[in-house]
């Protein structure tokens, strides 16, 4: 028998572990509820009935009988009911996905106000104006959200108030600058305004505003279900990875009010610095408000340590909660919360966003203190805000000056032009410029700009504003509420209390870790981070913790973690930063500079002694080349690959060498050899053309004397009382009778140079898979190969037909808005496809050489999803571009735990 599909459930009846039904939200308030922690009253909506609601249309049938229920139950534990004309009882009702989806849904306060209820609440609180201020607040809210009228048209009645009527917000520097808000109407005013929004509702949708309170409740909970589908959620959805299909749970709860006077209040606090990991309470509050103005950043909030002072018995109590909260998810936790005349109460729970830093910080100091095991630290941390804390920072002097300072609400550098509106953020960015979006405050609408944008600055709000919060999330610089900024976005210009004026296009460095903004761009250096993982030790809090974390990491990885690195410079940087070894050494890059003349000479020889000349001239070149590599690699695998590119890409293009010669006066002999070669060798489509190992087989004594430079390289290093590891690869092979061919040859040179020099060379001959027919033939080229390098890059080309050179300018962006991909799959391996390529070839691989070694070098070595694939399917190493090493090595070691320990949830 099957158990009937409930579809509502009151606090009371969730828990922590019912997040995918109840969604993060309502699976806190129900945890807190059982904790005994005071959570008004309420209950959730499931995810599962806005998915019936979002492929139907309409809610499930037992939706209305299971709602009707939980509301009686809310009203009897409140002892009011829903609107009531006396004494009403209000709730809000707010969206809470399974995963935070910060400001991206709907929320809509104040229901069950109407004409007559709003009388009701204004007998029984006392206040006139609280009750009508509610009242406008809820058609406004309720006029946007569910019966779709522009926002704009509220906010423009508000603002068309007589100046002269706006109260004073008080003695603070910013309310002497005379900025009036809607928190400044008097009574008749909000009696006047309440009027004009309801004429506005009329005239736009030819509606009358809802007066039932069922009526309005369940248009909210509907327009909380459509919320889901909106522009924002899917844009956050995809930039967050967060699968579209999972719907969002609705929270139905009582009101209670922190705008009743100076006795209430709202604020956020967290259990410790959501910045730098700081241990201690910290947070917002702002007496006298409703939550939304807080997170708004509309009002500037007081720092929490204030309530100490103003209400010493409620800090001490949520304090207490915060402990409490703490103790029990093992985590940092944020709340929201609201003081009702004294009362507090908990409005929500989650174990909260931090930045990159306060993650290391805070993961190392609960393992620390034995809170949570070195594996869960470990699970807490990730590649991705490894590497932020890797980037560079402003290498300021006393002489740079900083424009203004503001909050420092996510850390990090960036330098960009200033630009005023979403819009233009996007613009530039797509024409590659760097830009620094600058706005008074941010709206969830400005999110496309500011996933553009390198770097946020507002004038207003402090660090749980909703720029701070989605930019921390990010990762995006942020510097909020730099108060000294006037912003003028229609004059597209801010002016600074000194009186600088910067305009749109203008150079502004920000610094979201000291909170301060430059004209002009400041030079950057490495971050502490960056510098202590080179060096492999380094003092202070959070150089220790991610110290101890990618120790933890390479103690329990299975994936070894090489480095893409062409010269002995990027060799030794990326030993420091944790190779074991090169992967992927790529030997074409040693033919260009001043050695194109020489590669011009082997492919212009007009026989085989000019070319054995030519040849013979790059092999030393070649030999020091390897040797510097052999050296800082010392002890460790070098993975040597035979050249790879069309050889034209060593030529001067085509169109320019013709024009040089039909413009020039007296053309040059040589040009007119360059010209005729170039046409010779010209092909449509060179990435399938002569290239790889057809390169090799095809040109006379090329692959001889790359050998013989490893081989010889090779006795140098072992003469120095070294011990090198070469190992020789062979690009692009598609059968295995290419690299019979090529490994023959190989073997060859191997043999002549051992004889030449009485040495016993040991050197691996393996090939890179990038080709679908390779990894389909694996079993049969295992057989001539002691290893097999995915070359993802070529085979994510070769897979999909895609061209790794023109396909992500071209057409990825719709293919990505569209949800064609998630991600670009040049980014992060397509793992049906591609990835199922590699699987098999693995398999097929290693059933015919057990000791078949394999890696993958293409760019998805150091791609954090890709990483955890990789490790699935049992790559012994992946290899990556230096930089990316520490976050390789960290995200193999979350791999191995996450395999371990059964935890799906890899990001
Ligand atoms: C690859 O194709 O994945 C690879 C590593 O080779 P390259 O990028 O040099 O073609
Ligand atoms: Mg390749």
């Amino acid at each position: 028998m099957s158990v009937p599909t409930k579809y509502v459930y009151e606090f009371a009846e969730g828990s922590r572990d019912m997040a995918a039904l109840l969604g993060g939200k309502g699976a806190g308030l129900a945890e807190m509820t059982r904790l005994g922690l005071p959570v008004p009253p309420g209950f959730t909506v499931t995810t599962e009935a806005c998915k019936v609601y979002l492929a139907t249309g309409e809610e499930p049938d037992e939706f209305g009988v299971e709602a009707a229920h939980s509301l009686a139950a809310l009203e009897r534990a409140m002892g009011r009911t829903l609107g009531a004309p006396d004494d009403p009882l209000l709730v809000s009702v707010r969206s809470g996905a399974r995963f935070s989806m910060p400001g991206m849904m709907e929320t809509i306060l104040d229901i069950g106000l109407n004409d007559r209820s709003v009388t009701g609440l204004a007998k029984t609180s006392g206040q006139e104006r609280f009750a009508w201020d509610s009242y406008r607040r809820l058609i406004q809210m309720f006029g946007r959200t569910v019966m779709g009228v522009e926002g704009e048209l509220f906010e423009q009645a508000i603002a068309a108030l007589p100046q002269s009527r706006l109260r004073s917000t008080g003695g603070t520097p910013m309310a002497q600058r005379a900025v009036a808000t809607d928190h400044d109407l008097d009574t008749a005013e909000l009696i006047k305004l309440t009027e004009e929004f309801k004429d506005i509702i009329r005239k736009e949708t030819g509606e009358e505003f809802p007066q039932d309170p069922a009526d309005q409740l369940a248009r909210a909970i509907r327009a909380v279900f459509d919320s889901w589908n909106g522009e924002r959620a899917r844009i956050y959805r995809h930039r967050e990875h967060i699968p579209e299909d999972l719907g969002t749970a609705v929270n139905v709860q009582a009101m209670v009010f922190g705008n009743l006077g100076t006795d209430s209040g709202t604020g956020v606090a967290f259990t410790r610095d959501p910045a730098t990991g700081e241990s201690g309470m910290y947070g917002d509050y702002l007496p006298d408000a409703q939550g939304e103005d807080v997170v708004a950043g509309v009002r500037d909030a007081l720092p929490l340590s204030e309530l100490k002072i103003l209400a010493p018995g409620t800090y001490i109590e949520l304090g207490d909660h915060l402990r409490t909260l703490e103790a029990h998810y093992r985590d940092l936790c944020d709340v929201e919360f609201t003081v009702e005349r004294g009362k507090l109460w908990i409005l929500q729970t989650r174990v909260g966003k931090r930045t990159a830093e306060a993650a290391f910080r805070i993961a190392h100091d609960l393992g620390d203190d034995g809170t949570i095991s070195t594996d869960e630290a470990l699970m807490r941390v990730d590649g991705a805000a490894l590497t932020r804390l890797m980037f560079p920072r402003f290498d300021t002097t006393p002489a740079d000056v900083p424009l203004a300072h503001g909050v420092p609400a996510s850390p990090g550098a960036a330098v960009g032009v200033a630009v005023f509106d979403s819009a233009e953020a996007v613009r530039r960015a797509a024409g590659g410029e760097h830009t620094v979006l600058v706005r008074r405050e941010t709206t969830p609408d400005d999110l496309p700009g500011m996933i553009a944008a390198e770097a946020v600055l507002t004038s207003r709000g402090g660090k749980t504003s909703h720029a701070a919060v989605v930019a921390r999330g990010m990762g995006k610089v942020c510097v909020c509420g730099a108060e000294a900024l006037t912003v003028d976005p229609v004059a597209r210009r801010f002016t600074t209390e000194s009186g600088v004026v910067v305009h749109e296009g203008d150079t502004l460095s920000v610094d979201g870790t000291a909170g301060t903004v430059h004209l002009g761009a400041l030079p950057l250096t490495a971050s502490d981070v960056g510098r202590a993982l080179e060096a492999g030790t380094g003092t202070g809090q959070l150089t220790q913790a991610v110290l101890g974390a990618l120790a933890h990491a390479d103690s329990v990885r299975g994936l070894e973690v090489r480095a893409n690195a062409d010269t002995p410079e990027d060799a030794a940087r990326a030993r420091a930063l944790g190779a074991q070894g090169i992967g992927l050494c790529r030997t074409e890059h040693m033919f260009l500079g001043e050695r194109r003349a020489l590669v011009e000479a082997m492919i212009l020889a007009s026989d085989d002694t000019a070319r054995e000349a030519a040849l013979a001239n790059l092999l030393p070149l070649q030999r020091e080349d390897f040797t510097g590599i052999l050296k800082a690699m010392d002890g460790l695998p070098v993975t040597i690959r035979l050249l790879d590119p069309p050889l034209h890409e060593f030529l001067p293009d085509r169109t320019e060498l013709a024009v040089r010669l039909a413009s020039a006066v007296h053309p040059d002999p040589h040009d007119r050899e360059l010209l005729q070669a170039v046409e010779r060798m010209h092909e449509q489509n060179p990435m399938l053309g002569l290239r790889g190992v057809r390169l090799g087989l095809a040109v006379p004594g090329l692959m001889a004397m790359q050998v013989r430079a490893v081989a010889e390289a090779v006795i140098d290093r072992l003469g120095a009382g070294g011990r090198p590891h070469a190992e020789i690869m062979i690009p692009l092979v598609g059968t295995v009778e290419e690299l019979r061919l090529a490994r023959a040859e190989t073997e060859r040179v191997l043999a002549e140079v051992a004889a030449e020099t009485g040495t016993t060379l040991d050197c691996p001959i393996g090939t890179m898979i990038e080709l679908p027919r390779a990894a389909l033939t694996a079993g049969r080229i295992a057989e001539a190969a002691d290893f097999f390098s995915f070359g993802t890059n070529d085979l994510t080309q070769t897979t999909w037909g895609l061209s790794r050179d023109d396909a992500e300018a071209s057409f990825f962006p719709l293919y990505l808005e569209k949800g064609v991909f998630a991600v670009s799959p040049f980014d992060s391996i397509d793992e049906e496809g591609v990835g199922r390529l590699v699987e098999l070839a693995v398999e097929a691989g290693r059933a015919v050489n057990p000791r078949l070694e394999t890696g993958v070098c293409g760019e998805h070595g150091g791609d954090p999803d890709s990483i955890h694939f990789f490790h699935s399917v049992g790559l012994d190493y992946v290899s990556c571009s230096p930089f990316r090493i520490p976050a390789a090595r960290l995200e193999a070691g979350r791999a191995a735990v996450a395999d371990r320990t059964g935890t799906s949830d890899t990001r």
